[in-house]
């Protein structure tokens, strides 16, 4: 119930406009807010995409770009006479100049048996006890396609490190294996190559082999022991990547960006391409955050501008709310005074002035349908409590004014006398004169009367040929003496109809109130008046009566 109540009690205009205001501002910036921002994150993910993407072609370009250098820089130096004919001394200082300038390492040279027996770093001896790499593929190939070979990541066995290997046959004058040159470049320097070629991208990129394997330097495994010897092992711990990494990067087929998280565990946007004829797979990645940031600065100032929008037009809704209801508040205000009884009640046109033109209307209507009302109003009092013959107050307003009179007097401890009157024979002269005439001496004896009393005395027209006058105020002696001077105006007027006189005569019964142990109430006063008139009938009319006691009645 009390809910209820709440609820209507809310439910007023003010209210529901609220309400309503509030809600349609909330749908209009729904409306706003989710497709803008649907929009905005589209352009983000494809503007990232983009800038990804080109970054990797720049990369990709640079890098495969280098390793065609690279291969033919050794297949040059494999060509060379000097070389090919073994002369280790011009050749080591050749080495020994030409890894200066370039990224290279270290030079190295093997014979065809598959032993080092030379390189820029180590001082080996020239008679070929240098190491073995006959087990190695590069080596190997070189051998069998004497073809240039690029080897993948492997751990160098003169520097201990890991390193790529730029591998080239040396071939006779018959064209036979006639052993390797090979360079190998380590990690750092692929680290740097890398960060060279990343202009304007905000990202970091790091390029992994198909095992998963980091070519190049990483945030997450600078931390990692770093020692200055290698073996298999230690360094796959060291160098592998998160294996969802992997599988991302292995995943080609997926032209969008890939959504992880990175080694560090935080989550990035992704992008890979395969360089070295797919045997390597260079990465780059963004951070979430970094990538969204246009989109987040977008999403505040957008929500900025729609909760100030909303803030203002929530003003402005509240104001045109109040001047509606302010207008409304003051017609209640005038219904509920006519509903009270204020039929004369005028609502202030003055004060609505600055409100709708339809207010202003309503209210002069309401204005001018109060003062109808009101006239109305007592256009019809009159006729309620009028008798229209004789123009005297009817039974009604004696019941309701006499009444209060008479208690005026109880309560005063004051006198108050009742009349009763009837006129003698009137069927007679309805009979003789026709019915018309009857009113028309009813009229005449009601002037008679009327003019017979005082101001304060109630006249009234009790019903047929008979009235009932209240006279408040007023001793049971006085009222006798004005009852009898009733009584001989009517006696000495007779009616004047065309010059023929019909004469009147009427009986008179009256009570008085003296004390509240006689009588309680002022019906029991009318009814002892009345009983009084019929005492005065019974003595032959034309006469008063007085009521005296309920034993002995009307003794004068
Ligand atoms: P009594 O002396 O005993 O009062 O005799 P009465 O003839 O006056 O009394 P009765 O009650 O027999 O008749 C009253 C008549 O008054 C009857 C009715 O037709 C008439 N009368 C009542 N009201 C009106 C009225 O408004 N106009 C006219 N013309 N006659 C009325
Ligand atoms: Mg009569
Ligand atoms: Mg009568």
């Amino acid at each position: 119930m009390k809910i209820l109540k709440k609820l209507q009690r809310q439910n007023t205009i003010k209210n529901q406009l609220r309400r309503g205001h509030v809600s349609i501002t909330f749908i209009i910036s729904l409306f706003i807010f989710i497709p803008t921002l649907f929009i905005e994150y589209q352009q983000t993910i494809k503007h990232q995409n983009e800038e990804m993407a080109n970054y990797l072609d720049a990369q990709t370009y640079f890098f495969e770009s280098w390793l065609t250098e690279r291969s033919r820089d050794i297949h040059t130096i494999a060509n060379l006479d000097f070389v090919r004919s073994y002369n280790y001394e011009k050749s080591q200082t050749f080495f020994q100049d030409f890894k200066e300038q370039t990224d290279f390492a270290d030079l190295i040279f093997v014979n065809k048996e598959g032993i080092i027996q030379f390189d820029t770093v180590t001082e080996y001896r020239r008679n070929g006890t240098g190491f073995d790499v006959n087990d190695r593929q590069y080596f190997q190939v070189a051998k069998e396609t004497k073809q240039p070979y690029i080897t993948d990541i492997i751990i160098s066995k003169v520097t201990k490190q890991p390193i790529i290997a730029f591998a080239s046959p040396i071939l006779n004058e018959e064209q036979q294996f006639n052993g390797v040159v090979f360079g190998t470049v380590n990690l750092l320097t692929i680290t740097q190559l890398l960060h060279e070629s990343r202009v304007g991208f905000l990202g970091h990129a790091y390029i992994l082999n198909q095992d998963g394997i980091l070519l190049t330097q990483f945030e997450s495994n600078k931390n990692k022991k770093s020692t200055n010897e290698h073996n298999e092992d230690m360094f796959r711990q060291n160098y592998m990547i998160d294996e969802h990494i992997l599988m991302a990067a292995q995943d080609q087929s997926t032209q969008s960006l890939t959504i992880y998280k990175d080694s560090k565990g935080e989550w990035v946007l992704a992008k890979n391409k395969p360089i070295n004829q797919g045997k390597w797979y260079i990465i780059s990645e963004v951070d979430i955050w970094e990538a969204y940031s246009p989109l987040i600065k977008r999403f505040v100032l957008l929500a900025v501008c729609i909760l100030l929008g909303t803030f203002y037009t929530i003003k402005i809704m509240l104001l045109i709310t109040k001047s509606i209801e302010e207008p409304i508040q003051q017609l209640l205000k005038g219904v509920g005074k006519v509903e009270q009884g204020h039929y004369d009640y005028k609502i202030n046109e003055q004060q609505l002035a600055p409100y709708a033109k339809e207010f202003q209307e309503l209210c002069s209507s309401f204005n001018e349908m109060s003062v109808k009302v009101k006239e109305d109003t007592i256009l019809l009092r009159e006729l309620s409590i009028t008798c229209q013959l004789t123009k005297l107050y009817n039974r009604r307003y004696l019941i309701e004014q006499g009444e209060h009179a008479f208690h005026e007097c109880v309560k005063e401890e004051n006198h108050c006398s009742c009349i009763a009157i009837d006129i003698d024979f009137f069927k007679k002269v309805n009979d003789t004169y026709g019915h018309l005439i009857g009113d028309e001496v009813l009229k005449h004896v009601a002037k008679l009367i009327t003019e017979s009393v005082r101001s304060i005395d109630i006249v009234t027209r009790y019903g047929g040929e008979e009235f009932v006058i209240l006279l408040p105020t007023t001793t049971l002696e006085s009222a006798e003496k004005i009852a009898e001077s009733i009584r001989k105006n009517v006696e000495d007027h007779p009616y004047n109809m065309a010059d023929q006189f019909i004469e009147i005569t009427v009986s008179i019964g009256i009570a008085e109130y003296m004390t509240a142990r006689d009588i309680s109430t002022f019906y029991e006063l009318i009814d002892r008046a009345d009983q009084a008139l019929y005492i005065a009938k019974e003595r032959g009319r034309n006469q008063l009566s007085v009521y005296v006691s309920t034993d002995n009645l009307a003794q004068r």
